[in-house]
């Protein structure tokens, strides 16, 4: 038998989910708010696109080593079609430093490390017309769904969707891919069902700025300076984009607001770039010039949402994917992953049964284990970023020599140790992206051992090892772009 499955969505997730279902045994329809890419390449797709439904297309986007392995593994051609738009690969070999060169020899693992670097315009254009080619796949663009049709019962059941104008489209399968905003918790609600989520705050304000290189003119040479860096009052990093574009983020705490409201003149973000030696030559006027105003982006927050409270299904015959179930900080890169991974659980959860109960709790439970332990890591540091802004903000205070050893362990033999050791980056990364769980990798005697010789070996040796990130002060970078680094203290101080 045929299955009839409709998703609600063509972001990411949605295409994500036509892409992993697609088959001779389903027919699928992607139905979406906004309109299709205009005509012409990735340009046109930046310039031009109404993507009203996603707020943030036009925010650095890089995607990591788990999506692109997808890629590579299981769709090739798509692979071919985004190396042909532009897209690029940054592998294994652009993250070494001088000292790991020193002593580098490739490994097969390092052609797992790769990620996908383009404007998230171009990677969304090229699979969006992947997508269209996929035989058993209908896109309806500028279709608007305004509620689910849900037969009553202990749990509902959801049998299809309610556009805009009224038609009822009828499915066996409903898959919610609308994004962090989705009305489908509301929808769901008025029958009695309830995705409980927990949720909390990323603590960050995102900016972004896009530039593209001059005719004739390639990017600067890595190792001048660090092109991704966390100053605690402030993150950055370079995202090489396709066809000679890039853009630059920069990643504000929420609780300085007088940064956050400078900063979205471009003036202002451009000023601050130049306070980083890393970002300095790329926006040299004379290799580079702006393509765009600054795009800010508040209300980050990480939510998690529970499918089946207390182990029972709160409703059957639909499935959220992407960040319509778990939503994350951009600020590691893995929102786009996560909707890969969250659409390929779902083929196998389908592929596992046909009871809807028995599908909705495997697919539960597959999110636990792919996805859970990346999602309570970054929470975690999310909630140290929050507490480490806010210190910076408030009258220095005498640390326990726990909190100066565990920072000393972190900074200076963890982050450093990483960077002296070839190997230990390379499963540092399996974690970070996403390839074994993220904290595997610590967890092995041999690994401590590196980073306990390194620690142990200090600051003064390994001098060279340090990341070049300029002159870190807060007062003197906010001074020198003309914003006041005292109004913050100020109010912050009065309310402690
Ligand atoms: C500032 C920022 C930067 C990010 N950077 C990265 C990054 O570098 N790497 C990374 O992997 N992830 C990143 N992410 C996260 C990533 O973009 C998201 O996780 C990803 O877009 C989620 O995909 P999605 O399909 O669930 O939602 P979306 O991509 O938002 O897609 C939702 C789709 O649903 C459609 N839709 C919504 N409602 C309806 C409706 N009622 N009817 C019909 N259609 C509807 C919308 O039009 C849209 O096409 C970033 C996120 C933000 C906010």
């Amino acid at each position: 038998m045929v299955e009839k499955v409709i998703v609600i969505g063509a972001g990411m997730a949605g295409l994500w989910t036509a892409m992993a279902l697609a088959g001779s045994d389903r027919e699928i329809t992607v139905l979406d708010r906004d309109p299709p890419p205009p005509a012409g390449g990735p340009d046109a797709a930046f310039e031009d696109w109404q993507r009203r439904g996603v707020g943030h297309l036009r925010h650095s986007h890089a995607f990591l080593a788990r999506l692109r392995t997808l890629v590579r593994d299981r769709h090739p051609e798509l692979l071919a079609a985004l190396h042909e738009a532009g897209v690029r690969e940054l592998g294994f070999e652009g993250s070494l430093t001088a000292q790991h060169r020193k002593a580098y020899v490739p490994a097969p693992i390092d052609g797992d490390l790769a990620i996908l670097t383009s404007r998230r315009t171009t990677l969304e254009l090229v699979m969006r017309r992947y997508v269209e080619t996929l035989l058993s796949v209908t896109m309806r663009p500028q279709t608007f769904v305004s509620d689910l049709k849900i037969v009553a019962g202990s749990p509902p059941r959801v049998t299809g969707v309610v556009l805009e104008d009224g038609t009822e489209l009828s499915a066996d399968l409903v898959v919610d891919a609308q994004g962090r905003t989705s009305q489908a918790p509301e929808w769901l609600g008025r029958m009695g069902a309830a995705f409980p989520e927990t949720s909390e705050p990323c603590g960050v304000i995102y900016f972004t700025r896009h530039y593209r290189l001059l005719p004739g003119q390639e990017e600067p040479p890595r190792g001048m300076g660090s092109t991704t860096g966390d100053l605690g009052f402030l993150k950055f990093g370079v995202f090489p984009g396709d066809n000679g574009c890039f853009s630059i983020t920069l990643c504000v705490p929420e609780v300085e607001e007088e940064m956050r409201k400078a900063i979205v003149d471009p003036e202002v973000f451009d000023a601050v770039c130049r306070q980083l030696p890393g970002l300095v030559p790329w926006i040299d006027r004379a290799r580079a010039q702006p393509t765009s105003r600054v795009f800010g982006m508040g209300q980050l927050e990480s939510r998690w949402r529970e499918l089946a409270p207390n182990g029972a299904p709160a409703v059957l015959g639909f499935f959220p994917v992407g960040d319509c179930v778990v939503r994350t900080n951009p600020l590691y890169g893995r929102g786009c992953s996560f909707a890969a991974v969250s659409a390929y659980v779902l083929r196998d959860a389908l592929i596992a049964g046909r009871d809807p109960a028995e599908r909705l709790l495997i697919y539960r439970a597959g999110l636990e284990r792919e996805l859970r332990p990346y999602y309570d890591v970054m929470r975690k540091a999310d909630q140290s970023a929050i507490r480490r802004a806010r210190a910076a903000l408030l009258p220095p205070r005498p640390a326990t020599l726990r909190t100066k050893v565990l920072k000393s362990f972190l900074e200076d033999g963890v982050a450093i140790a990483i960077r002296d050791d070839v190997q230990l980056l390379r499963e540092f990364l399996r974690g970070f992206h996403m390839l074994e769980h993220p904290q595997a990798w610590l967890k092995r005697p041999r690994n401590l051992a590196k980073i306990v010789r390194v620690w142990a070996r200090g600051k003064a040796a390994n001098a060279e090892l340090y990341p070049v990130l300029g002159d870190t002060d807060r007062h003197r970078m906010l001074n020198a772009v003309g914003v006041s680094p005292t109004a913050d203290e100020e109010r912050v101080r009065a309310a402690a």
